[in-house]
């Protein structure tokens, strides 16, 4: 049923077979891959699977590593779903409008039709409505659990309603999962062949510079992916560096709890100003705000050296800003200023 939706050329793709691919194992000497002898162990080429890191992800998540696929960011598995799936200029992508903003992009850089659903005001999801957006021609849906800019989780009735109802691809976009009070749709991926999850090191884990995101699937889809990505896309430095990070997951926990304590803290400092209307509730780690004013506190933050996000030009968003839980202290500063507007 997976290999009926894929692009024919991709299914019928003979991927490059690097040196990697094919000796694996320890050696005397490997002069297989035209590396330097010399500046040890820079000089090899990485594992293009990255099995020792998949290894200790899928004990830490309970799935099987042939589940998993490295990125380099959640930003690559969301362009290569795209082009296993979409054909150019025939196919098309359904998605909720607001939500993250890159779905959108990589289906315009591959030129397939990408199709926008409004979510209801309170930016709850009505999956008959979005699947009432698909036709034949429909390979992926993008959902946003909890979404960005929105900070909420969508209702997970509906979603599987979305998983269930659609014979397509549905990616669930969890970036802000380790922020939320509820479960991963990681507990789900068995039953559900045509689930891609996606998470990423970027947020919980306080990794955003390395540039690691995470896609979990059947194995047949973790395969096509396997099979059109660069092949050494993650570089030795990340691989190693996140090995290591991955044995602090506590350290990680820690973080999570801090922040959580700072939103809660900060959505009741921002309720109380006089210019905000409406603190959105939030399973992630920032919150959205509707103000009086959006673009003028945005440019009156932006002259304190205050930087948020404004979203006041995104349907459903306007006068919104978009403001991430920083450290107590940035929390303050970021208080202060919002009251000295008017
Ligand atoms: C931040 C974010 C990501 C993470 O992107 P990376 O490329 O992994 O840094 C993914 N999805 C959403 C919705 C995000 O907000």
């Amino acid at each position: 049923m997976i290999e009926q939706l894929v692009r024919k050329n991709i299914a019928s793709l003979k991927p490059y077979s690097c040196a990697r691919d094919e000796f694996k194992g320890e050696a005397r000497v490997f002069v297989d891959a035209n590396e330097n002898p010399m500046n040890g162990p820079y000089n090899r080429y990485p594992d293009p699977l990255q099995w020792s890191i998949k290894e200790k992800i899928a004990r830490l998540k309970s799935v099987r590593p042939q589940q998993i696929m490295l990125g380099n960011g959640s930003d690559e598995p969301i362009d290569l779903v795209i082009r296993i799936f979409c054909e150019p200029k025939e196919d098309n992508i359904v998605a909720t409008t607001p939500t993250y903003g890159m779905y959108a992009v990589c289906a315009n850089i591959n030129n397939v039709e990408y199709r926008e659903v409004k979510l209801n005001d309170d930016f709850s999801l009505d999956a008959e409505k979005l699947l009432a957006a698909t036709d034949k021609n429909t390979k992926l849906i993008f959902l946003c659990s909890p979404n960005n800019p929105s900070g909420n989780l969508l209702n997970r009735s509906e979603i599987l309603k979305v998983i269930t109802g659609f014979s397509g691809i549905v990616i669930v976009d969890e970036a802000y999962i380790d922020f939320a009070g509820e479960a991963s749709w990681l507990t789900d991926l068995d039953k559900y062949p045509n689930l891609v999850v996606l998470q990423t090191f970027s947020k919980a884990w306080g990794l955003a510079a390395i540039r690691c995101g995470l896609a979990f699937a059947s194995e047949e889809i973790i395969g096509y992916f396997n099979k059109v990505k660069y092949p050494y896309n993650i570089n030795k430095l990340t691989q190693d560096f996140i090995f290591g990070k991955l044995d602090s997951e506590s350290e990680k926990n820690q973080w999570v709890n801090m922040l959580l304590a700072e939103r809660a803290r900060l959505a009741a400092k921002l309720s109380a100003l006089p210019i905000v209307e409406h603190v959105y509730p939030s399973d992630a780690n920032f919150l959205l705000v509707r103000i009086k004013d959006a673009p003028m506190a945005y440019s009156r933050l932006a002259a304190a050296g205050v930087v948020v996000r404004s979203r006041h030009n995104i349907s459903l968003c306007e006068n919104c800003l978009r403001i991430t839980v920083g450290t107590a202290e940035e929390n303050k500063i970021v208080i202060d200023e919002m009251k000295k507007i008017d």
